[in-house]
């Protein structure tokens, strides 16, 4: 019948050449990388590997996902930066992302009508850069809550006719606590109004010390109406990212976090994801935060549908059992049925702690009427 080396098959399921021939080894066959193993062999050995901890006891369907994870093999490279843009209302957030979206995103099959996906990539002769649009510091509060760090740089807009605000200085904290970089961009520089110093002194006094004032923070005076400055702001963030050395592992299953969801009445649940390592491919199976499916589809900001997505590169995908939460982590999985008892036993997880939450508070209630 059909042999496949062993090297092949250590390869389709994403683990080092060694721990298949040691997992060949406890069923008693002996055999090198190099050499070829029956069908049936390769069915009992991938079983050993991939399977065997699905039958098992809760937790380790769990700890397979991870190993195979840990398992994933190639070097690290560059990746663009992950950049958030925060600051006081009005000062001109959405304005600035509009701005950078409308003249900056390759216009796609869609005649060159982006889409909002929560998020959209440019590129820059500097090199790419991700955009989150995630509206305002709430989602970006709740994801950081959860553990998911995602952004590499902090665009904190200032409107140059109004300073520092009491937002303004909530950004700053937000990207001091993300252990995120910050950029400054004064906004609003087209205005009568516009006093750019008065910003850098303020946000001297923030411990915010820009570049010409013996700091090292990258100030930069910028429209978001008349689009001044903006190409010079995307230099900053890519200047910034340069030094921060990003990198990623670009091959092997994909790992990263939801950023925005929905359900949509005619293509079902949707989530837009940040890819963090790996390449999410259509056709991967996938767990997500407590669903599971398989890539049906993945759609960028210009409503292109792209085979693929690699590290920073935010993508909507198609194909989810159910809405995921933003900030869930999505990882993808070797088969649908590693990928359904991975997600069946976090929604088991889930509703346990939460049960022990409500029992934890309604003891509470019980002692305080004692
Ligand atoms: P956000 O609350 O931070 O998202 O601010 P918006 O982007 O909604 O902008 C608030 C207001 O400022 C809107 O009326 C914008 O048109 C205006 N605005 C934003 N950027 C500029 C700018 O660079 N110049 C001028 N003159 N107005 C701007
Ligand atoms: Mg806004």
């Amino acid at each position: 019948g059909d042999t496949v080396t062993v090297a092949d098959l250590a390869q389709k399921l994403a683990l080092k050449g060694g721990e298949v021939v040691k997992a060949l080894f406890k069923m008693g066959v002996m055999a090198t990388i190099n050499q070829s193993i029956d069908h049936d062999t390769a069915v009992l050995v991938t079983e050993e590997l991939g399977h065997k901890a699905v039958r098992a006891s809760s937790d380790d369907a769990e700890d397979a996902l991870l190993a195979l994870v840990d398992n994933d093999q190639g070097e690290a490279q560059a990746r663009p930066p992950v950049v958030t843009i925060m600051g006081h209302v009005d000062h001109g957030k959405t304005s600035l992302l509009d701005y950078i979206r409308r003249t900056k995103v390759a216009n796609g099959e869609a005649g060159g009508i982006t889409q909002h996906i929560g998020a959209y990539h440019v590129e820059t002769p500097k090199g790419v850069i991700s955009f989150l649009d995630t509206p305002g510091h709430a989602a970006f509060t709740s994801m950081r809550a959860r553990g998911a760090k995602l952004t590499d740089v902090v665009v904190v807009v200032v409107a140059a006719d109004d300073g520092v605000m009491p937002q303004t200085k909530e950004a700053i904290q937000h990207a001091r606590a993300a252990n995120a970089p910050i950029v400054v961009a004064i906004n609003k520089i087209d205005k009568s109004s516009a006093d750019p110093m008065r910003v850098k002194n303020e946000l001297l006094s923030e411990q915010v010390v820009a570049e010409d004032f013996g700091g090292d923070v990258q100030m930069i005076e910028i429209s978001a109406k008349t689009g001044q400055g903006i190409d010079d702001l995307l230099d900053a963030i890519s200047l910034q990212a340069e030094v921060l050395e990003l990198k990623a592992v670009s091959e092997g299953r994909a790992a990263g976090v939801v950023i925005e969801s929905s359900l949509d009445k005619g293509r079902g649940p949707v989530a837009t994801v940040l890819v963090q390592s790996g390449t999410l491919k259509k056709g991967d199976y996938l767990v997500c935060g407590v669903q599971y499916g398989r890539v049906r589809a993945l759609f960028d900001e210009t409503g292109a549908q792209p085979d693929q997505a690699g590290p920073s590169i935010p993508v909507q995908v198609l194909g989810l059992s159910g809405v995921p939460d933003a900030g869930d982590d999505f990882v993808v999985v070797e088969d649908e049925r590693l990928a359904k008892e991975v997600a069946q036993q976090r929604e088991v997880k889930r509703r346990e702690s939460r049960l022990v939450a409500s029992a934890g508070s309604r003891m509470e209630d019980i002692m305080a009427q004692l």
